[in-house]
């Protein structure tokens, strides 16, 4: 049988790329290597994750995943498949003199000068990463040749930025080019409250809280006006969304292979199995690397493109670590997010550990709670390295663990004597099970030279690749990751202006 389209990879990204593509009246073929969709929102399998606790229930990886851009949830009417709108998730920050309680734009638990202080920084930031958002949703401008519509694009996004004034525009220019350190510590000091934005800020990529560029992920994430979001209600969503324009899902199918004409233009796709499925296009839900190099092949690529995909700055710094519990602790509620990052400095080590390739001595991290019967706290640690010196050991495995339950027995005093199992997955284990290259947080770290026009990298930086009717449609191309369902959204949408062109 043949398709419209064919969609490699049912993360989220995939799913919003074939809802789309199906409410364009297409016969889309989704295709996934693991047992079921999500990718790393999905539910994993029972005992995925190594640990010291042996197997158990799994990891699922992003444990506090944001809410579908509206873009994305308006544009399929999601809404019709029982996708609500989100809840404010309230931030526990601990430090040694007590927590402080982060809503949106309030404090709580601080002088109320320190609150005054983040209510500011809060709303100028918002009001700068206004902008941003209108880049988000769409096609990034190119870098040479654009054409009329490019042309008018950049216009209202130039009109945009206008619209700030002269004096928001140097301050916006200024904070993207410093670091998140110095905006934190000039406008609020240090302590809980600043550690917990600097968490924020480098959550997920491998840059500290001194390295220049990382002001543009916080803003990236205040631009998307994250809500919490429930993964059950969201990947049910989407694959009815998907079902409705008559898609079809087939897990456990892993590609193997891009299938190219004589023609450079992409003709379907083959699992490891041999079968073959064909389509006109394609879209790869897939890291960009192995999109490439891998499932298309360096016979269909340019040097520069082979080079720039190997060289991709992709080795993930951030570990997932569930620990089962007896009982639940009574000092963080359910639905509240706890931050224990306490300084800018504590960030800083953890990251300048990781740097080196080595553990850190106290890890930063964030944890929620999973109620059910058997209660567990499911935590993200970042700035682990993808393979502390060399490689990931027992031993290794065994410091991390007992590193994060004595970082969060500080912060819930009791907690050690009531975890009964440990599952972890590092950024390795992720690597090998999502077949994600660096196991990083954003197929590929996001920073100025891997954004925009520039993501993944210039070449192929507006979904299309290098063979007709190829695209990109998972977060290693714009805007990036967490769960936003935008790179999928726009991939989809560039596809069907394309294929219009054509016709
Ligand atoms: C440790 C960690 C914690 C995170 N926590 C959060 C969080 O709390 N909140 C948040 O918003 N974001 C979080 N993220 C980020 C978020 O999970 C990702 O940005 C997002 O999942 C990317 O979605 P995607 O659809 O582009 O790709 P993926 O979710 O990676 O999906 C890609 C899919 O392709 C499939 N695939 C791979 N190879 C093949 C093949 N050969 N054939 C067919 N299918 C294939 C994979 O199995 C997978 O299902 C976290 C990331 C990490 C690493």
């Amino acid at each position: 049988m043949s398709w419209d389209a064919i969609v490699v990879g049912a993360g989220h990204n995939g799913l919003v790329a074939a809802a789309r593509l199906g409410q364009a009246g297409r016969r889309v073929l989704l295709l996934e290597a693991l047992e079921g969709p999500g990718g790393l929102l999905g539910a994993p399998a029972a005992g995925q994750g190594a640990g010291s606790g042996g197997t158990g229930p799994g990891v699922r990886i992003a444990a506090q995943p944001t809410w579908l851009n509206p873009i994305v949830t308006m544009g399929l009417g999601l809404d019709r498949y029982g996708l609500g709108p989100g809840v404010a998730q309230p931030t526990r920050a601990w430090g040694p003199d007590g927590p402080v309680t982060l809503t949106a734009g309030s404090a709580l638990g601080v002088a109320p000068e320190t609150a005054a202080a983040y209510a500011a920084l809060h709303a100028r930031l918002r009001r700068l990463a206004g902008p941003l958002a209108r880049f988000m949703g769409r096609t990034p401008p190119p870098l040479n040749g654009a054409g009329a519509g490019d042309l008018l694009a950049l216009a209202l996004d130039g009109l945009a930025l206008r619209r700030l004034g002269r004096a928001d525009m140097r301050e916006l220019l200024r904070i993207l080019l410093s670091n998140v350190w110095d905006l934190l510590e000039d406008s609020l000091g240090d302590g809980p409250l600043a550690g917990a934005l600097a968490f924020d800020a480098t959550l997920g990529g491998a840059m500290g809280p001194r390295s220049p560029g990382t002001v543009l992920p916080l803003l990236y994430r205040l631009a998307g006006a994250p809500r919490g979001a429930d993964p059950e209600i969201l990947i049910g969503a989407l694959l009815k969304a998907v079902a409705a324009t008559g898609g079809v899902l087939r897990c456990g199918a892993p590609v193997a292979r891009i299938l190219v004409g004589d023609n450079d233009r992409a003709e379907g796709v083959q699992l490891e199995s041999g079968e073959e499925f064909r389509a006109p296009l394609v879209l790869s839900n897939l890291h960009p690397r192995r999109t490439l190099t891998g499932l298309l092949g360096v016979a269909h690529l340019d040097a520069e493109d082979v080079r720039r995909a190997r060289l991709m700055a992709t080795r993930g710094m951030a570990a997932r670590i569930d620990l089962r519990l007896a009982t639940l602790p009574e000092a963080l509620p359910a639905g509240t997010r706890l931050v224990v990052a306490p300084r800018l400095g504590a960030v800083e080590a953890a990251f300048d550990g990781a740097k080196y390739g080595g553990l850190p001595e106290r890890p930063v991290l964030e944890a929620v709670l999973v109620p059910g019967a058997v209660p567990r706290l499911a935590v993200t640690a970042t700035f682990v390295p993808h393979a502390p010196a060399g490689s990931w050991t027992g031993k290794s495995r065994g410091t991390l663990e007992t590193r994060v339950v004595a970082a969060l027995d500080e912060a819930l005093p009791g907690l050690r004597s009531e975890v009964t199992g440990i599952e972890t997955m590092t950024p390795d284990d992720i690597e090998a099970r999502y077949g994600l290259p660096g196991g990083h947080w954003h197929h590929g770290e996001f920073r100025t030279d891997q954004m925009l026009m520039l993501r993944p990298f210039a070449r192929v930086a507006r979904y299309r690749l290098p063979v007709a009717g190829l695209y990109l449609c998972g977060a290693g191309s714009h805007p990036g990751g967490d769960i936003t369902g935008l790179p999928g959204w726009n991939a989809a949408g560039q596809a069907l202006k394309d294929e219009g062109k054509r016709r």
